[in-house]
């Protein structure tokens, strides 16, 4: 390849998963990849992402590296589902009639997969575009509300890394009780934003921060917690740091300058590399495994879709993360390693396990 990326065929040739489709949609000059990872633990699902990639290749090592991510989460959190993950690559921002086109297309090839992958909501997808999917193909998570039921994923993702937070001050704390506690939260939108109220209700103080300061200083008011700037919030003392904005976060800028004991956000790809796992747990920072701890809206909703009605046994079962992370806590503390490291060989041991049962 002259401009260094891989092409079709290597990206194929490396793929470890079960399957994969690809298809070219004429109409809209777009690429269909769902990515079909891993079955071992059950029928596999993840969302559906549209995104504008600079190459088709792009899209399809995206939705590789999505799918193999999420057999990851559902193994991780016991979950009995596999992991796959789909990717419209568009060549451009589509709207209308094009863009519900491609959506139908989309949703007459998972009809074709009978059932094999169910899809949902992802970056660059809205729940319109899933309704316009789920209008042909009725394999699609999160459309299903149920009454009672926050109607988007955030706040249960919101619930999972609430537990999360309570698992790791367990840990390191001996109590996971949230008073005189402090928790920087740093994006306060569709997940942050419920979490800040979770924990404020539990007496503990947070400090927000957010690109949007109107919306950071709103729900400072409205939960009477600080606003931090965007300038400080690597360098701030708090308990428990939570990223819930942007991924990457946790690097070797920013690892040296942190002054929190515990992190645990719902940001997805925090580290930026495995190598800071490694710098945090040797500055003594517990940090909970992202794909673990922000797993609650996608177990919520595929609960929902599997036809799971009440509130309360969802929420018991996403409150399950602090569960899983308290293995994974004792686990790493155990053998002397990270919580990442602790995390990856519990997907391993509940693959291999549902393997040898089969
Ligand atoms: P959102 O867009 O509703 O909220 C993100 C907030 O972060 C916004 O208010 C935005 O202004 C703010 N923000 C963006 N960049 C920032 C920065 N550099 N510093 C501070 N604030 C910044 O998104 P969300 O649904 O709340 O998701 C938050 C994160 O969690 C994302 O990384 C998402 O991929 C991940 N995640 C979300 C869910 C879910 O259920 N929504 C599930 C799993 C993972």
């Amino acid at each position: 390849m002259d401009d260094g990326g891989e092409g079709f065929l290597e990206l194929i040739e490396a793929w470890d998963g079960v399957g994969l489709v690809v298809r070219y949609d004429e109409q809209t000059g777009s690429w269909i990849f769902i990515a079909l990872h891993d079955d071992t633990l059950g029928p596999m699902v993840g969302g559906c992402r549209m995104q504008v990639y600079a190459r088709p290749e792009d899209g399809l090592r995206d939705a590789m590296r999505l799918g193999r991510g999420m057999t990851h989460k559902w193994a991780a959190i016991n979950f009995p589902f596999g992991g796959a993950k789909a990717v419209l690559a568009i060549p451009k921002p589509l709207v209308g009639s094009q863009r519900r086109g491609l959506l139908h297309r989309f949703g007459a090839l998972l009809n074709s997969l009978a059932g094999a992958y169910g899809t949902g909501e992802d970056l660059g997808t809205t729940p319109d575009d899933l309704r316009a999917v789920a209008s042909i193909s009725k394999h699609v998570i999160g459309i299903h509300g149920i009454e009672d039921a926050p109607s988007d994923p955030g706040p249960f993702t919101a619930l999972g890394v609430f537990a999360g937070i309570r698992s790791a001050l367990r840990h390191r704390h001996g109590s996971d009780d949230l008073t005189d506690r402090s928790v920087l939260v740093q994006g306060v939108g569709h997940v942050g934003g419920p979490l800040a109220r979770m924990i404020s209700k539990a007496g503990g103080s947070v400090l927000l921060c957010d690109v949007d300061a109107d919306l950071a200083f709103a729900i400072s008011v409205e939960i009477g917690g600080n606003v931090v700037t965007q300038e400080n919030v690597y360098r701030t003392r708090c308990d428990v740091y939570a990223p819930c904005a942007v991924g990457a976060t946790l690097s070797p800028a920013t690892i040296p300058n942190l002054r929190c004991d515990i992190i645990a956000g719902s940001a997805n790809n925090q580290l930026e590399s495995v190598a800071d796992a490694h710098a945090l747990a040797e500055r003594g920072i517990l940090y909970a495994p992202d794909y673990v701890v922000n797993a609650g809206g996608a177990m919520a909703f595929t609960l929902i879709y599997q036809g799971e009605r009440h509130v309360a046994e969802l929420e018991r079962r996403v409150r399950g993360i602090g569960d899983a992370l308290d293995e994974i806590f004792a686990e790493a503390e155990a053998a002397g390693e990270s919580p990442l490291e602790a995390a990856q060989r519990r997907v391993q041991r509940a693959l291999q396990s549902a393997e040898n049962r089969d």
